[in-house]
């Protein structure tokens, strides 16, 4: 999709904003919380979630949009309660990759480890709570941490460590499968995460996508607003109520940058035409379609519109056909931007399973 980006200059490696910068104020904010759980969710999904049932399979790819995703409104306590019971799986033990052999994402050397910055004064124990990550493993990356003393509000701890031989591998489907050994998201000076984050793992070629897009987006609009960065997956994928997806790695949700001030919140908004920033929210789809690795992006009909009327000045026709699914055209089952209920406050984009990765599964479920 990289011809639909064209607009965009390449920008020199070196010129990329730093990782790891300080983070901005607003991030003692703990959870979105835009809606409750299933007020949100289109009819049929309110009885699914009922009762459980499965939703019709999807074409693939680009899957069409499974009614499954529901904005974050996850409890503290619920999530907490996850990482704690949840099969958290340290990513220096187990079983060897099986995709071994195949290219994961460009060895970007930066990324080969991951920093998280500590919130508050806080224990260690109560950190790998909120970050979804055993604390023996937390430990362990970080051996120099006084395992009694609390760790002081702002210091920086590792959470990840590249390890050629426990890559992260994306299971199944995004409806039912897994992930192993999930790669966190790095913080960045452009974007932001959640205190609360032990749904902030993906594959490497997501997260890596994720870091390249977000870099790029924060360069051409340096002054923000902050990209509001909502839940990837478990560390070991799997279930992550309320959300049907996110469990094998490649999904991630986003909210849409809006016109206005940055409130430094992470709160979703409902956007319309008059708070929706149509240029901004296309620079953003546009730096995340550069990095090639996107399946499907789900953005509500509605918002599309929005879209769509901003890229028409960049793209002609053909292009716009075959990203757009609105306005209806005999494409638009296959276009990249596909409309899911439920995407009125945030975007939902998938990534593409990783190379050579045989147990992965284009399909939602
Ligand atoms: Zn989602």
């Amino acid at each position: 999709m990289r011809d639909a980006a064209d607009k965009l200059s390449p920008r020199p490696l070196a010129q990329r904003l730093t990782l790891f910068a300080a983070l901005g104020a607003g991030l003692g904010l703990v959870t979105c919380a835009a809606v409750p759980a299933k007020e949100n969710a289109p009819i049929a999904m309110q009885s699914v979630l009922a009762t459980g049932a499965d939703l019709p399979a999807s074409t693939i790819p680009p899957a069409r949009a499974p009614a499954d995703d529901i904005p974050l409104a996850i409890p503290v306590s619920a999530d907490s309660a996850n990482a704690q019971s949840g099969p958290v799986t340290p990513a220096v033990a187990g079983e060897p990759s099986e995709i071994e052999d195949t290219a994961v994402a460009d060895a970007d050397e930066r990324l080969h480890e991951v920093f998280w910055t500590a919130h508050e004064k806080i224990s260690l124990d109560a950190l790998a709570i909120a970050w979804g990550i055993k604390a023996a493993q937390l430990r362990e990356l970080n051996p120099e941490v006084d395992r009694e003393a609390p760790i002081a509000e702002g210091t920086k701890l590792l959470v990840y460590r590249h390890d050629p031989e426990h890559l992260p591998q994306s299971i199944g489907s995004p409806n039912r499968g897994k992930l192993r050994n999930g790669m966190p998201l790095p913080e960045g000076p452009g974007w932001r995460l959640r205190t609360h984050r032990p749904r902030t793992y993906g594959t490497t070629n997501t997260i890596h996508a994720l870091v390249e897009a977000f870099e790029d987006f924060t360069e051409l609009y340096p002054t923000g607003p902050k990209i509001r960065v909502g839940e990837l997956a478990r560390r070991s994928g799997g279930r992550v109520p309320p959300h049907r997806s996110h469990r094998s790695g490649r999904d991630i949700d986003i909210g849409y940058i809006f016109r206005g001030i940055d409130d430094g919140e992470h709160r979703w908004k409902y956007m319309n035409v008059r708070n929706f920033d149509a240029e901004k929210n296309w620079a953003l789809v546009q730096e995340l379609l550069e990095t090639g690795q996107v399946q499907t992006i789900y953005i509500a009909k509605k918002l599309q519109k929005l879209l769509h009327k901003e890229a028409k000045k960049h793209l002609p026709p053909e292009q716009l056909a075959a990203l757009f699914e609105y306005p209806k055209t005999s494409e638009s089952p296959h276009a990249k931007i596909q409309h899911w209920r439920g995407h009125s406050n945030h975007m939902h984009v998938r990534f593409l399973c990783e190379e050579g990765n045989r147990r992965c599964s284009a399909r939602s479920k």
